[in-house]
This record gives structure tokens, sequence and C-alpha cells, in this order.
């Protein structure tokens, strides 16, 4: 089969042609037909982020349809349409048992450990296996099993409740899934901060309050627009020191700041007027857990998480388009959401 490969850290992807990989008793091959292109595979294929072994398949938002089952596969059969949770896991140890997965000391990540999406085929045990609803494009449940996922797990460790107000930072594939989330766990407002007019834009029509960071000081706007007070969560999905400082400084007496995307670099926090003295707290999130899937599942089957308006572009399965859409990404370019359709 066709797979888009990364065959050393620092280059492009290649194409190679491999084998379709042999099914366990417990596995389930499937037909991709949709595979996401992730801000993370920019990392992975520039090296910041160690994938190995390589050569691998990249490509870790995957749906398609069930090719093959092994005997001892109860829960699906070929031709169904399904989605993938990207993290294969022991299923045994404490974490695992703990409903805490991610944190499973033998998690492979399907590509970056294991080959993944960027390819015709897959292979993965039965329990990263999800029914994708008729009503959820190929697309769409790509997406949702990553930025959409991720999304849910930040506001669910931020501790969202209703009437509450919230700040994203950063109206990406995240931001867009993490403003309608927001709405439907109750928020009272939701701001959306970015410096792209089409992302603000867009936010906007999903009914968030944009704030356009690009033109003067987004905390003293956000300062401004909820009367001095602050906001009660403050989802940071862009990756940056500075605005990670910014969604602590956001955060209102008793706010909850979750820090969700990567850097490598520290930031710093002013810790009394800024943490301390409003018992603010900093909150890491790290990928989200299986548990989350069937309510994400069931919202964007009954569109109340709508991924269809302007967030997806579909390339083929073709090894300049997809580092094409990685440069994009990488330059924080227009482009939401990008999906290989094969
Ligand atoms: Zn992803
Ligand atoms: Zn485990």
């Amino acid at each position: 089969m066709k797979a888009i490969r990364l065959i050393k850290s620092g280059s492009l992807l290649e194409t190679q042609e491999i084998a379709i990989p042999p099914i366990g008793l417990c596995d389930v091959l499937i037909q991709i037909t949709a595979a996401g292109i992730c801000h993370s595979d920019v990392h992975y294929r520039a090296g910041v982020s160690p994938v190995e072994p390589l050569p691998l398949t990249l490509g870790h938002e995957v749906a398609g349809i069930v090719e093959k089952v092994g005997a001892d596969v109860k829960g699906f059969t070929v031709g169904d349409r399904v989605c993938v949770h990207y993290l294969v896991t022991c299923a045994q140890c404490l974490s695992c048992q703990a409903g805490t997965e991610q944190f499973c000391p033998a998690a492979e990540m399907i590509g970056k450990h294991r080959d993944g999406g960027y390819a015709e085929f897959i292979v993965v045990p039965e329990r990263n296996v999800f029914r994708l609803p008729d009503e959820i494009p190929f697309e769409q449940g790509a997406i949702l099993m990553c930025s959409s996922a991720t999304s849910l797990h930040a506001l669910n460790k931020a501790r969202l409740r209703s009437c509450e107000t919230v700040a994203i930072f950063g109206v990406g594939g995240l931001g867009i899934s993490a403003l309608q989330l927001a709405e439907h766990f109750g928020a009272a407002e939701v701001f959306a901060v970015d410096i792209n007019p089409r992302k603000l834009e867009l936010a906007e029509r999903f009914g968030a309050i944009p704030v356009d960071a690009s033109v003067g000081n987004p905390v003293a706007r956000i300062r401004e627009l909820t009367g001095g007070r602050g906001v009660d969560v403050a989802l940071e999905l862009v990756g940056l020191p500075v605005t990670m400082r910014q969604a602590v400084q956001f955060v209102a007496i008793l706010g909850r700041a979750a820090l969700v995307c990567l850097t490598r670099e520290t930031f710093e926090i002013a810790s009394y007027s800024e943490l301390l003295n409003k018992e603010a707290e900093i909150i890491g999130v790290s990928d989200h857990l299986a548990s989350e899937i069937p309510l994400l599942l069931d919202l964007a089957r009954t569109a109340k998480l709508d991924l269809s308006q302007d967030i997806i572009r579909t390339v083929p399965l073709e090894v300049s388009a997809v580092n094409r859409a990685l440069d994009r990404l990488e330059e924080f370019g227009d482009d939401l959401r990008v999906v290989i359709t094969p």
C-alpha cells in the first residue's frame, strides 16, 4: 500500500510502498478514508518532538471503513464506518485501570510510535475503534479524534461550569471546537482571541466575542469586556510563552488557565499578582481520554459541534500536497484543518 512517511527527522516526508500490516486476533484492519494533518505532525516532521522508530507513517487522526477483523473481534464487522482513538495502551496498568490511560507507560501513539494514517490502511486494536455515526462525514470523524477531543479534555480539566466565562486563545482547529464545546457546557460568554481576521470572523459566526490580539493589549481588552474581572477559564491553544502568560493574566479570582499547546520554552509569571493573590490555577492538559469520545461523537452527530463550516480543506494522499499542508501549518497560515482523503 501507499504510505507517506517520515524517513529522517527534520526532512520532508516521502512516499513509500509498504506491506499492509498483518492483523492480530483482537485487531481491526481499516481502509482509511480520512486522515487529519495536525499541528503536532509539524513538530514530528521537524524533529521538535521525537518520532520513533523511523521510518514511520505519520497521522493520528483517522477515520475509515472496516476492511477485515481479527478472529476475536466482537464489536465490528466488515463495512462499518469507524474512527480511531490514537493512543494504543496496555489496558492493564494502574493508569489504564484508573481511566487516565494517557499515562500508560506502554502507550504508543499512532503516527508517532507506530504507523499512522497517512496511508491506505491501518491496523489498530479493537478497543481503539469507535463507530462513526452516519451523520458525521469521515473528514469530520478524523479531526474529532484529536483537536475536538483535546478541546473537550481541556474544558473538563479546567472544570468549566455553566454560567462561567471563557477565553480561548487561538482559533485554530482546537479553538473552533473549544468555543462550541464551551457553549455546550453552558458558558455565559466565550471570548476568542487571535490575530487572524478570518479566524476571528469565524469565531464570531459561532457566537464568540472576538478579541483581536494584534490591536492593543488583549489582557486589557478582556478586563474591559468583563468589567475588570477577567475570565473564569482561559484555554491556551497557541503554544507560545507570551500567550501562556496572557492566559494566566486573563483569569479572574479563582480562575483556571489550562495550557494545551506545546513549546519547549519557559514562560514567566508575576507569582503574587497573577497567581497567588487570585488563587488562580495553571493546569496542564495532555491528550484526551477514550471515555470522552462517545460524548464528542454524540455532539457532532446532533450538530451541536459543527465542523462543517469552512473548517476543513482536503488534500489527496500525495506527498507534495501533504508536505505543503505541513509547511502552511508551520507558518500559522489560514488553514484550520487539513484532511487527507485518499
Ligand atoms: Zn492531532
Ligand atoms: Zn496501561
